[in-house]
């Protein structure tokens, strides 16, 4: 893309975007070798920050990745990377790699990991989505067995979220439901999965083999304190069908209705009532919730 003027945290120093290079030798690229969150900020405060950091440090554990910086460490990237590029609303992208290495995939063979993180401004979907809804499918692409690839660490590898996204492309649909083994309801590319049936919230649980979304466990938190029942639940594609109301969350997205499923309307076939409130309970909260950057 075209230079954004950004200044990035590489290693240690914080450079020029046109600097900020990583070798063609890093696992991060070669074999996707890493992990990453994605992050924002709003009115000058990052949302959730410490929840983010936990899960880098715990998607880094399950990969056996030791990150060469404490937790505070990593958190003062984070905010100090928003400083220099005078973010107050923005999107952040914190990315661990097995680091620099040979040509064979042992990870022995790399001894630093590389770390960056990059702030910029936030590109906002168009207004309509969150208004219209939007309209999904599910996907032949089944989400990635968590006996193989665990899907709850946000690891570098997401081709299997690419090759989902690549069959919504084609369907003409911006957003791809995956399945698991099972044909149970996963998650999306990038976001969760949430259903209204019987008045009661529902969003698959993490050992299903998704990703335990931070946007997902803030709208679980602001329901219940809305007095709706939540539930983590095990449900299909027929489930989906029939459910008063459907959305999707994710730090990027935030809370997106879905109006249509494989060509099924969705209640009315417009957002519903309880993904309306969720959707001002957490404009709201962006408001007040998070680390402020500039003290
Ligand atoms: N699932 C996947 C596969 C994702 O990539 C994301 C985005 N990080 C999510 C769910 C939503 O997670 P979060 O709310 O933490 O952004």
């Amino acid at each position: 893309g075209e230079a954004l003027g950004l200044i990035v945290y590489l290693d240690g120093r914080f450079v020029p975007e046109e600097e900020a290079v990583v070798s063609v030798f890093d696992h991060g690229l070669l074999y996707g070798d890493g992990v990453f969150e994605g992050i924002r900020a709003y009115h000058g405060r990052v949302f959730k920050l410490k929840e983010h950091i936990d899960r880098l440090y715990d998607s880094a554990k399950a990969i056996a990745l030791t990150i060469p910086l404490s937790r505070e460490e990593m958190t003062e990237v984070v905010l100090e990377t928003c400083r220099r590029n005078e973010i107050k609303d923005g999107y952040i992208r914190l990315v661990v790699t097995r680091g620099k290495g040979d040509l064979g995939l042992d990870p022995r063979k790399c001894p630093n990991p590389t770390i960056f993180c990059i702030a910029a401004s936030i590109q906002l979907y168009p207004p309509e989505l969150y208004q219209k809804g939007m309209k999904v499918i599910t996907v032949p692409t089944r989400r990635n067995v968590p006996e193989a690839l665990n899907p709850r660490i946000k690891s570098l590898n997401y081709l299997n979220n690419i090759l989902a996204k690549i069959e919504a492309n084609l369907a003409g649909v911006p957003e791809a439901i995956m399945l698991t083994q099972e044909g149970y309801v996963a998650e999306a590319t990038g976001d969760n999965v949430f259903i209204v049936r019987n008045g009661v919230l529902m969003t698959p649980p993490p050992h299903l083999g998704i990703l335990e979304g931070i946007t997902r466990n803030t709208v679980m938190d602001l329901a219940r304190d809305m007095g709706v029942e939540v539930r983590e639940a095990v449900f299909t594609r027929y489930d989906l069908f029939t459910a008063e109301e459907c959305f999707l969350t994710g730090t990027a997205a935030e809370i997106v209705p879905v109006i249509e499923v494989d060509g099924r309307p969705i209640g009315e076939g417009c957002p519903g009532e309880l993904t309306l409130e969720l959707i001002r309970a957490f404009r709201e909260l962006t408001k007040v919730e998070g680390e402020p950057i500039y003290r």
